[in-house]
């Protein structure tokens, strides 16, 4: 029996990596130190998992920016464009190149895409494929990885990404071929890589193939089978981890069974179900890792209900089985040793373990298994068992008024008073708004000033008062400038927001923050998820006075702007404890309550932003009604409470609905607004086939670069739409918010938008 994890977070405790990558950036460090600081966390990260006691122990599971980038360099699968640098720029510049692009001398590439790693909040590069993509065995970063550890002692299994999932993950640049055919060009590159490692004395090799979580065609299984074949049988003598994550097996669980490896890692946090079926089945020399530790939330695992599935595994598996994390712990934050400092309440402490505590986890839980504990792990036992039954009836998570309310609410919470035909002629009679109106999604430059006195303030260095008529200031003379530019519907200019969703959950019960949960979410990017570990309530009105503050300074609509339940509960970390639909319910509940009072307090439009709700879909399509189902609801019981004549807008920050959206529009938010510019209007064709009802601004400017759109490409964008949508229907906005660029772009790029506005109302 031995304990493993898939991989140890790699950004450094105190997110050395960031820092050091992003002083490299900015030529303040050199190549050198760079790696010097990098192979400093790499030993750390060895040598804290050997201390605690992890058995089989992960290389390569460290990036400098990405473990899928660092794979396509491995097999030289570099897109053309990057291969004139080649010669031109070391070979860490023209990996960060591939990253961030490269703008420089006569050169301007821009970078590799970025997309989300499966249903994580980490983000990839996806390898991209040409028609006679060749592959070759290329940088040696996995060998001279698994060096470095033997050097200081540490027999490492060095972490691939399997072959189907780097080409599944993967896009084809080109027509005429799937990428599933350039297999037989891979599969070399992937046996000399092996080779190599065999010839460095490796004995365990862990394929990483989550791909295995989603629905394959039978063709992929197929080449799934004869792939592992082939490799197996090259290498009899190396043991081979197939290491599947983030969900079951499920269509893929018989495949699975029968592909020739030595040990089977499985996450039994989200495919416990499958356990049964995998123990009858599996062949009886096969080891089976078990992935019970929870390697994507912060919850201590429950010694007893864990030790309870390791025993079921052991009565037949006998000494073969591992003890693992369920998935990497990439997704998990450092050491909560780290929080002592920190607001998070000495109650919830005690519930929350992070990448630090999940490896003891893991080394107590083989002990318990095996009999072997000592004095002080019986301690640890107890206090484990405390925490869980202090969790069951701990004040500070349950809240019966939420319970009660949760289970009072009726399919007529969820509903508007009236159908949105209805509701548009109400609205139009008491907003008087022009045709092709014009507004922003909310936030405005967030400048060094309005950041840096927003940190004061929270470092208590800047008194309540002094920074409450800063933020009037701001906000009044962002209100003069869109009365100025001749906006329609203003907003407040969110200067008092960190975060979107940070600000609701600290002014919301059931959360806490802490002080260094960072987790990657791309290159040196990091999030410090909120923990929502409790029945979410709202005690007071979190946006009202500065919304209201807004409103009283203009005669003009100033729009509400509130963080709908989805996206606050998708980027947190969030109780296991009920189901994701109920918390979820909570927060539109105390969202719900928000909504009131603005239009309590004369706000006559309010948007929820739910910017998150596409990314929640689950990996497995046959599971996307049931979420799609509680998500759409629960962003309608946040919206439901209003008047007829008060107008409730939704924002998203992309507009790829293809497969959902009956679902977007049985949201029924009077208005949408989404990103489209950048496609030149073709996403609306989804909502156009779909005779979508509502009222829609589809953004005219991409807000992700300084440039400034004129006011004729704005019209002819806006024309586009109108050839499309009613024209009534149709809101004149930037694709999202504008917190990111400067004040002298954004009103140049407003007064456009408010010029093309009225040039379409000549049209009419
Ligand atoms: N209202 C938010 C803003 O403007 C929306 C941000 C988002 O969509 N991610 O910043
Ligand atoms: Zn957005």
């Amino acid at each position: 029996m031995k304990t493993t994890i898939l991989g140890h977070p790699r950004i450094g405790e105190k997110r050395e990596l960031k820092k050091a990558i992003e002083s490299y950036w900015k030529a303040n460090i050199s190549e050198k130190e760079l790696l010097e600081i990098a192979s400093d966390i790499k030993k750390k990260n060895w040598l804290n998992q050997k201390d605690i006691g992890i058995d089989l122990i992960p290389s390569n599971d460290f990036s400098l920016y990405d473990q899928v980038l660092d794979m396509s360099l491995t097999l030289n699968c570099i897109p053309k464009r990057f291969r004139e640098l080649k010669n031109k720029v070391s070979f860490v510049d023209l990996y960060f190149s591939m990253a961030r692009g490269f703008q420089k001398d006569k050169f301007d590439i821009v970078a590799m895409e970025m997309t989300k790693w499966f249903d994580t909040n980490y983000h990839y590069l996806v390898p991209e494929f040409e028609k006679e993509q060749q592959f070759e065995l290329n940088s040696c970063k996995i060998i001279s990885e698994y060096r470095e550890a033997l050097q200081i002692g540490i027999n490492t299994k060095p972490v691939l990404i399997g072959p189907l999932t780097y080409l599944l993950i993967g896009k084809e640049k080109e027509n005429g071929f799937h990428r599933l055919d350039l297999i037989d060009r891979l599969l070399p590159a992937y046996i000399d890589l092996i080779e190599e490692l065999k010839n460095e004395g490796v004995t365990y090799i862990q394929f990483d193939e989550p791909y295995l979580s989603l629905d394959l065609t039978n063709k992929e299984q197929e080449v799934y089978l004869e792939t592992y074949t082939i490799l197996k049988d090259k290498f009899p003598e190396i043991q081979f981890i197939l290491a599947n994550y983030f969900g079951t097996l499920h269509d893929n669980l018989n495949l699975t069974l029968s592909l020739p490896v030595d040990v089977l890692h499985v996450d039994l946090i989200r495919g416990l179900d499958e356990l049964d079926t995998i123990l009858k089945h599996q062949k009886k020399e096969q080891i089976l890792s078990l992935g019970i530790v929870d390697g994507r939330n912060i919850w201590k695992t429950n010694f007893d209900a864990s030790t309870e599935i390791i025993n079921k595994a052991k009565a037949i598996k006998g000494d073969n089985i591992w003890i693992s994390s369920s998935c990497s712990l990439l997704h998990s934050p450092y050491d909560l040793a780290n929080e002592k400092d920190s607001a998070i309440p000495e109650e919830v402490m005690q519930w929350l373990s992070f990448a630090k505590q999940k490896l003891q986890e893991i080394v107590l839980l083989k002990k318990i298994a095996q009999g072997t504990l000592q004095a002080s792990d019986i301690k640890e036992i107890e206090a484990n068992k405390l925490a869980f039954i202090n969790k069951e009836k701990s004040a500070l998570i349950h809240n019966n008024k939420v319970k009660q309310r949760i289970n009072a609410l009726t399919e007529a919470d969820s509903l508007r008073k009236s159908i949105f035909a209805e509701r548009q002629k109400k609205q139009q009679q008491e907003l008087q708004l022009p045709l092709f109106p014009t507004t922003t999604i909310g936030s405005f430059p967030q400048t060094k000033e309005v950041r840096s006195l927003r940190l004061k303030y929270k470092k208590k260095q800047l008194s309540e008062e002094k920074y409450n008529s800063f933020l009037e200031e701001e906000i009044t003379s962002a209100i003069k400038f869109q009365e100025n530019i001749g906006l329609d519907v203003l907003v407040h200019g969110e200067f008092e927001r960190n975060d979107m969703v940070e600000y609701f959950g600290e002014r919301l019960a059931g959360f806490a923050f802490s002080n260094f949960g960072w987790v990657q979410s791309y290159g040196s990017r990091c999030v410090k998820p909120p923990i929502l570990f409790g029945d979410v309530s709202r005690e007071k009105p979190m946006t009202v006075k500065w919304t209201a503050y807004a409103q009283s300074l203009s005669k003009k609509y100033v729009k509400g702007m509130l963080t709908g339940p989805v996206t606050i509960l998708q980027w947190s970390f969030v109780r296991d404890d009920q189901s994701r639909a109920q918390t979820c319910n909570q927060i539109a509940l105390a969202i719900r309550d928000e909504v009131a009072d603005l239009e309590k307090a004369g706000i006559k439009i309010i948007q929820i932003d739910e910017p998150a709700i596409r990314e929640g879909l689950p990996l497995r399509k046959n599971n996307w009604a049931a979420y799609l189902k509680w998500a759409v609801n629960a962003f309608k019981i946040s919206a439901s409470v209003v008047k007829d004549d008060t107008q409730i807008h939704t924002h998203m920050c992309y507009s790829e609905f293809n497969d959902i959206i009956a679902n977007i529009a049985d949201m029924d938010a009077d208005v949408i607004t989404i990103e489209t510019s950048r496609s030149e209007m073709e996403l609306l064709d989804v909502f156009v086939d779909f005779k979508y009802p509502n009222e829609i601004g589809p953004g005219v400017y991409d807000i992700h670069s300084p440039r400034v759109p004129n006011v004729y490409e704005i019209e002819s964008l806006l024309i586009k739409a109108t050839n499309l949508l009613p024209q009534e229907n149709i809101w004149v906005n930037p694709d999202c918010g504008l917190k990111t660029r400067d004040w002298p772009e954004t009103k140049l790029a407003l007064e456009n938008l408010v010029a093309s506005a009225k040039l379409m109302r000549e049209r009419v």
